[in-house]
């Protein structure tokens, strides 16, 4: 017999009847009927559970509908974006590597990239991403990784995805496509010969402003592997109860992603007629540099654009509907003044260099009607002075 405080409840392993959600597994760790069996589920990341450290099925539910929504064999998520693109590359990469990276990427990964270049012996190449000659002519021996972004913020450039692709394929080298700002419902870059999509699913996929998360898919095991193994090292695995959120947020991606693009592009008109509006950063529209390479690899231009106008700080303190928020790809519509805040610290040529302008302003729509967002746009360009 027991004592009364020994308390433990039991822990059904088996259900009657089949949920229609998948269930959140909320456990850290798994018990074993020996330690053979704990030592195999722990050497592996397939097979049985060890530790939600490691895998835990409700995060494997993610990775599994992450990887058939990319078209890829396998994925892994993770406690950020920012965890998915660290682990894909220091799975990679080795010292005296070399990167090739567009240069319009998010900034958090040019900083990583930055820092694996100044403290841990990796050489980074900047491209523009489109062409060829100069993707060759960045090629060294020592290559080992090209990274892309599909649609690249906030100035909404397009990559030329299948021939970049094809020719670091054929250099060996690993391609990664941080398929953010595009999603699966609009471009699946394996398809143009990927080897790893990376995601911040705090985006799109999440979808509701309520959680940090990334998913990394993967064209084959191997890289997975290695993914896998630093992002146990780097404690950048998913939490169970993140990744039943993400699943929640998933399944309505493809409706909310259809509303955003199209709100963007009704907008991203609306704009280029104005007179305030100098200039309006949307791939939908065929003044936009990436206008024919976008309507060629997406099947849709994105839910995000930028535009520019004199007095922009003063047109972002007059908003009302629309939320001045950096994180995007939510129900709810955002806009950022990149200038006075994520790029405060660049001044003249390094900050024109990133495509942000001190009239720039980046908006990001949720799922709210174009009229009623117009409605505030409108009245927050009239206030301006001329
Ligand atoms: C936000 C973002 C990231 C980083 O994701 P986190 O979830 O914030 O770590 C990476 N890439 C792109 C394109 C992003 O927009």
């Amino acid at each position: 017999m027991t004592h009364r405080e020994t308390l433990r409840l039991p822990v059904p392993d088996q259900i009657e009847g089949r949920p229609v959600t998948v269930p959140l597994y909320q456990t850290a760790n798994f018990a074993f009927d020996d330690p053979a069996a704990m030592a195999s589920a722990m050497s592996s990341p397939s097979g049985a559970h060890f530790y939600s450290g490691y895998t835990n099925p409700t995060s494997r539910a993610l990775e599994e509908a992450v990887t058939a929504l990319e078209g890829g064999t396998v994925a892994l998520a993770t406690a950020s974006g920012m965890g998915a693109i660290s682990a894909s590359l220091f799975g990679a990469l080795r010292h005296g590597d070399h990167v090739i990276a567009q240069k319009a990427v998010y900034g958090g990964t040019s900083g990583l990239l930055n820092n694996l270049a100044t403290q841990w012996g990796v050489e980074v190449t900047w491209i523009a991403g489109h062409d060829l000659d100069e993707f060759t002519a960045a090629l060294r021996p020592n290559s080992r990784v090209l990274l892309l972004e599909t649609i690249a913020n906030p100035t909404g450039y397009v990559p030329d995805l299948p021939n970049l692709l094809g020719a670091a394929h054929s250099a060996g080298l690993t391609t990664i496509v941080d398929n953010t700002f595009a999603t699966p419902m609009l471009c699946r870059p394996i398809e143009y010969g990927a080897d790893v999509v990376v995601h911040s699913a705090t985006k799109y996929l999440g979808g509701h402003h309520d959680l940090v998360a990334g998913v990394a898919v993967f064209a084959e095991r191997e890289p997975y592997e290695k993914a896998w193994a630093q992002a146990i090292k780097l404690g950048s695995v998913i939490d169970p109860f993140t990744a039943w959120l993400t699943l929640r947020g998933l399944k309505t991606l493809p409706l909310r992603v259809q509303r955003q693009v199209n709100t963007a592009s009704d907008i991203a008109h609306r704009l280029a007629a104005h007179p305030a509006v100098s200039v309006v950063h949307h791939p939908g529209l065929p003044s936009h540099p990436s206008h024919r390479r976008a309507s060629r690899l997406l099947s849709g231009y994105g839910g995000t654009l930028s535009f520019e106008v004199a007095g922009a700080e003063q047109f972002m303190g007059q908003l009302g509907l629309i939320l001045n928020a950096g994180s995007l790809g939510g129900t709810e519509t955002v806009a950022m003044h990149p200038a006075s805040t994520t790029h405060r610290h660049l001044r003249g040529e390094a900050l024109r260099a990133t495509g942000v302008t001190p009239d720039l302003v980046r908006l990001s729509f949720g799922l709210e009607h174009p009229d009623d967002l117009w409605a505030d746009i409108e009245q927050a360009l009239k206030s301006l002075p001329g």
